[in-house]
């Protein structure tokens, strides 16, 4: 459902069984630009990154003034606010809550006075030693306002502070394990962090003389902007009147590990992550599945819109012709009343209708990305079935996603159907005559010599770094292991 705004709408219609997306961050130095209003369109472009909370924080060389509130970045801000924010530099986020719930106090950025100074922060990712971290600030004095791991990194550049900022963000970066891509506003600075393992994607931009820094290219695209490169991963861009500078943390591991999730489900297609076009990896993970899987039926069909591009790379390859036989109801918003109890089998139909004349008498290969808990696929095996539909095959673009991600990805051990089933098993659950999920090897296998540069660990418990469960510990591989240091 990448490019979506439909998973901010689960709360309310919980028909749509996906992993929730993390955040979405976007900073601009532009002394002559409207700052403000650019930041604005960028967070629209991110939007499907998270939907719960939006915010703009803008500095003006003497201070940073902060707007955020719940909901989509087009219910926070208006033209009056807009207009009211002047200043050349500014970091916006939306945000989906990973750590921390869901109530205002953590919707971001976030804004500090500390001794030298004020500090936003944007983050996107999850600091998997949080806990951690969080008792040894406390028990030295820290208060914290809210449950947000992001707050826990403000207080560490600040405990650093006798240092120059920089400094502080170097040291911080020791401490903290996990995913984290960050930006940081000064009164006059805009930094830009990516952490060492690089699981989080931000880019590079420019649009003049201004700098941008966004979590995807498409944000770029949208502003008018255009794109330089990624960030290294332990990479720190600092930029202001002197230009950019670019300088590396301290900790250099062996190893990448951007989130193959991003490929297969989370970034807008549009997009280009890594040096790899979103819309062309899926496109190959359809034509890998093909490959791997060479069932004889009559068409191919996608679960919109997250399994479309892959669907297309499935009939390419297969020859067996695409057809749209899902329809989405693409005005399912977030006022929208959830079903009463006597109405609630309705269910999954209130967001997809099968269309009954092209399903009708065929044998139908159903393409999505990936499942979650498997009721909702259970319930589009069985949509189409009703509509006359005679074989019904259900290919995923991604392996079994077994595991939880500490990274940024709301999925929980008990949910994960595959973490409790075997393929078999899920294939009689959601009651398909066919059930393929992309192998590992043939996922990695897309990004040629650059399969080893990504994060599996929900489906292959490579964890490349440290995470909290003891019951994972035996499937880790250590950071240590990778040289980290
Ligand atoms: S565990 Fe999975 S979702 Fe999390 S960063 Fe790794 S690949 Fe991405």
């Amino acid at each position: 459902m990448a490019g979506d705004f439909g998973n901010g709408y689960d709360e309310v219609l919980p028909v749509v069984d996906k992993p929730r997306e993390e955040c979405g961050i976007f900073g601009i130095y532009g002394p002559g630009f409207d700052v403000a209003r650019l930041t604005y369109y960028g967070l629209y472009a991110l939007q499907h990154r998270g939907q719960e909370s939006a915010g703009i924080a803008v500095g003006n060389g003497s201070k940073i003034r902060l707007a955020k509130g719940m909901g989509l970045v087009s219910d926070v801000f208006n033209d009056e606010k807009l207009g009211s924010f002047q200043g050349h530099l500014a970091i916006g986020h939306v945000r989906y809550s990973t750590t921390g719930s869901n109530n205002p106090a953590n919707a971001q950025p976030l804004v500090f006075n500390y001794s030298r100074g004020m500090i936003g922060l944007s983050h996107n990712g999850n600091i998997s030693n949080i806990a951690e971290l969080r008792r040894q600030l406390s028990s030295t004095g820290s208060v914290f306002q809210s449950t947000t791991d992001s707050e826990v990194i403000v207080n560490l550049i600040a405990r650093y502070s006798q240092n120059s900022l920089v400094e502080a963000i170097v040291k911080s970066m020791i401490d903290l394990k996990g995913a984290y891509s960050l930006l940081v506003l000064t009164e006059n600075k805009l930094i830009g962090i990516r952490d060492p393992f690089g699981f989080r994607p931000l880019c590079l931009g420019r649009k003049g003389d201004a700098y941008i820094l966004a979590s995807e290219s498409c944000a770029l695209d949208t502003i008018g902007a255009e794109f330089v490169r990624d960030l290294e991963p332990g990479e720190i861009v600092v930029i202001d009147e002197d230009g950019l500078q670019s300088l590396q943390s301290l900790q250099v591991p062996r190893r990448k590990a951007h989130c193959i999730f991003e490929y297969i489900y989370f970034a807008r297609p549009d997009s280009r992550i890594d040096g790899f076009n979103v819309n062309r990896v899926r496109y190959e993970m359809g034509r890998q599945l093909a490959r791997e899987y060479p069932v004889e039926a009559d068409l191919v069909i996608p679960v919109p819109d997250s399994g479309t591009i892959a669907a297309r790379g499935f009939a390419w390859e297969s020859g067996i012709p695409f057809e749209e036989g899902l329809m989405k109801n693409r005005y399912v918003g977030r006022t929208f009343i959830q079903p009463t109890q006597d109405i609630r089998e309705l269910g999954v139909r209130l967001k997809l209708n099968p269309v009954r004349h092209i399903l009708q008498g065929k044998r139908v290969v159903l393409i999505d990305d990936s499942i979650v808990r498997g009721t909702t696929s259970g319930k589009i095996v069985s949509m189409v079935r009703e509509c006359g539909a005679r074989e019904v095959h259900f290919c995923l673009s991604s392996p079994p996603t077994k595991l939880p991600c500490y990274y940024g990805i709301d999925t929980s051990l008990s949910e994960l159907i595959a973490a409790h089933k075997t393929v078999e098993e899920i294939r009689e659950y959601i009651s398909a005559d066919g059930l393929h999920y992309l192998s590992q090897e043939g996922l990695l296998g897309i990004f040629g010599e650059a399969r080893g540069n990504f994060c599996t660990a929900c489906f292959s418990g490579d964890y490349p770094t440290y995470v909290p469960d003891p019951n994972l510990q035996g499937k880790l591989v250590f950071e240590e292991e990778h040289g980290c240091g």
